[in-house]
């Protein structure tokens, strides 16, 4: 019998055990940082049985079917009961989210108010990875809609999306009367804030030649009964910003 041999063996074992029970460690750390990091991925998905238009969907959620009225975009009617206020945009709008959305499953990211006054849960639909209300504000196929608030999560990157758009003209920037058409303004005296907020528009004040941007305590001021759906329209027409919203 080696004696030296047995003697040294202990040792020869011993020294790879524990880099091993450090690799281990290390293994597992990185192995849980990895799940944590993947857990948001499986947020619960809901497969699309119906595109109802561009910004109205129904899916399958918790045994039962749901409508979901996308937050925060508003694209232009198609299926409105009053068939004056469907457009051709509407439809190719209406195409659009049928296009991207029929049959796909999505996950759903709501805001503290998760369901609308008609009972509709109001959620940003996501889909692969991606929030598809910003994907339509993108396209130019809605405004950022404000009407009900305006997003928490998402306001720089709406306000960026929309800006982006209207600039590249596309769908329905192609012509401000277009704009306009699509979010047909009703007036209805010094209430009309709400109504129009959304689609961008400006209040020029008659007497003082000032306009008003739609977060401006004088948007809806008595004399302030000329709409403007630019700026520069605004501007061209010898109106000047209000110097409290500067517009
Ligand atoms: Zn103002």
């Amino acid at each position: 019998m080696d004696w030296n041999l047995l003697r040294l063996e202990p040792d020869s074992v011993t020294i790879p055990l524990v880099s091993d029970n450090k690799n281990i460690k290390k293994i597992l750390v990185i192995l849980l940082v990895l799940l944590v990091s993947v857990l948001p991925c499986f947020a619960a998905r809901y497969k699309v049985v119906r595109v109802v238009d561009g910004d109205t969907i129904d899916i399958n959620y918790k045994g039962g079917k749901e409508r979901i009225r996308l937050l925060n975009v508003d694209t232009p009617e198609s299926v409105h009961p009053d068939k004056t206020r469907n457009t051709q945009l509407g439809k190719q709008a209406s195409d659009y989210t049928k296009k991207r959305l029929s049959g796909k499953f999505v996950s759903l990211e709501f805001e503290e108010k998760k369901r609308g006054k008609y009972g509709r849960l109001l959620a940003y639909v996501i889909l692969d990875k991606k929030n598809f209300n910003l994907e339509l504000v993108q396209k130019g196929w809605s405004p950022y809609y404000t009407k009900y608030g305006k997003s928490k999560s998402y306001h720089d990157q709406f306000s960026l999306a929309q800006g982006q758009a209207r600039k590249s003209k596309m769908n329905i920037w192609r012509s401000p009367a277009l704009a306009d058409a699509n979010h047909p303004i009703k007036i209805s005296g010094p209430t009309m804030q709400g109504s129009i907020a959304g689609a961008g528009l400006f209040h020029g004040n008659t007497n003082s030649h000032k306009f008003h941007g739609p977060d401006c305590r004088y948007f809806s001021c008595k004399a302030c009964t000329k709409i403007f759906s630019s700026r520069n329209a605004a501007l061209d027409a010898g109106y000047s910003p209000c110097l409290l919203c500067s517009p």
